[in-house]
């Protein structure tokens, strides 16, 4: 049996890897990976937070059929019951444990996640965090654990890892830059609840411009490539990384400052929903795929390949049919807003059409979409101009969703 990893990297952007074109080179060993592998260059979470991604990758179900809308804590009493329902269909931790393999967490977000793992905790045994006032441990701490989980496990492994370095305000990450007047940085956002929330989150914490903040996000990412290069080369050095299916993605991306959202990811714009993907499947040549992928086609992916059938139906497809002739598995997405009360989504390559039933923030208070918001990405990629008049070739995808 093959082991697999799969490794979740938060708030990720493909825009500040040089892979994807960004300046700085911030992914010195991830584009080696990504060349001698399977990169993607169009995928897309099912939402813009984290919990209803994640149950998404190892339900394979979009959040209205998983239950999870919303990121812990704005959920309702009863997507939990529904969730609950849906793991016991399916769960991806709990099939392989059954399967023999074993289960090795290495998280902090636990409660309904942490079901179906050997181990699920995010520091050494007996050890505790360097950070003590950081809500997560650093990446090396989690990769030391991961190492350590490996090397012990006599079984196939399945390591499922949540990387948390890339989320604001990178508490790990040591880079202060020059100290200089926050308040000038706030000024300069225009909306007052956006700017409230930012200067919450940013007063007091040694962050003061913009591009200050970049400089840490970059170096977050940074941070994870080069413990990303340490795993790989453990996992070489041990005999594992041949016979491993190994995944590396986003769990959602994030705006910062697009649509006039501030190193955050409310709404349901492509900023915050397209991720950086690579893959490895052992006996798969490298592929450069831009055809669109989202995050419910990676667990049929997964067990295509493992060779495991489960007689069940998933929202996703198995991505084999791209990889053997490049057959497109999807003409379109659907996205659930999980930090707004109810926003919706759907997404073909050349239009987007999103309907806010109720666009309260639950992070900021305000809101980011109009009702009815349609865009038309090949004139406007950005997503700066609604076009939205009266009505909508995407009305009937999205009736499916409401
Ligand atoms: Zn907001």
């Amino acid at each position: 049996m093959k082991n697999v990893i799969v490794i979740l990297v938060d708030a990720f952007r493909p825009d500040h890897l040089s892979m994807f074109g960004y300046q700085k080179e911030t992914d010195k060993h991830l584009k080696v990976l990504a060349k001698d592998n399977i990169l993607f260059r169009n995928h897309f979470s099912t939402s813009n937070a984290t919990a209803p991604s994640l149950a998404s990758l190892f339900t394979g179900k979009y959040p209205n059929h998983h239950g999870v809308l919303h990121q812990l804590p704005y959920n309702q009493d009863e997507e939990f019951t529904n969730f609950e329902k849906a793991q016991a269909e399916f769960w991806l931790p709990s099939f392989l444990r059954d399967k023999g393999y074993e289960t090795i967490g290495v998280d902090w977000l636990g409660m309904w996640f942490q079901k179906g793992f050997t181990h699920y905790d995010e520091i050494m045994p007996g050890e505790t965090p360097k950070n003590p006032n950081a809500p997560f441990t650093s990446t090396k701490e989690m990769t030391d654990l991961a190492i350590h989980r490996i090397k012990n496990s006599t079984k196939p492994f399945f390591l499922f890892m949540h990387l948390w370095d890339t989320h604001f305000p990178y508490p790990h990450i040591e880079y202060t830059g020059e100290s200089k007047d926050v308040q000038a940085t706030l000024d300069s956002i225009k909306d007052e609840k956006q700017r409230e929330y930012m200067r919450r989150r940013i007063e007091n914490k040694g962050l003061y411009t913009f591009s200050q903040m970049i400089e840490k996000y970059d170096l977050a990412i940074e941070t994870v490539n080069n413990h990303i290069k340490r795993l790989q080369e453990f996992l070489m050095e041990s005999g594992k990384w041949d016979d491993t299916i190994f995944l590396f993605l986003g769990d959602h991306a994030t705006s910062i400052g697009e649509h006039g959202i501030y190193f955050s990811h409310s709404g349901l714009f492509d900023i915050s929903l397209r991720v950086p993907f690579i893959m490895k499947i052992p006996g798969i040549n490298s592929k450069d795929i831009s055809q669109y992928t989202q995050h419910t086609d990676i667990l049929p992916t997964i067990l295509d390949y493992l060779g495991l059938d489960t007689g069940l139906k998933f929202d996703g497809k198995s991505m084999r049919p791209l990889f053997e002739n490049g057959t497109p598995i999807r003409e379109e997405m659907f996205f659930f807003d999980g930090l707004c009360k109810d926003i919706r989504a759907v997404r073909t390559k050349n239009k987007k059409l999103i309907f806010a039933n109720d666009n309260f923030c639950h992070l900021c208070k305000g809101g980011h979409h109009a009702q009815i918001e349609e865009y038309d990405l090949e004139k406007d990629p950005d997503e700066t101009t609604n076009v939205y008049q009266g009505e909508s070739e995407l009305q009937p995808l999205m009736d499916t969703i409401k």
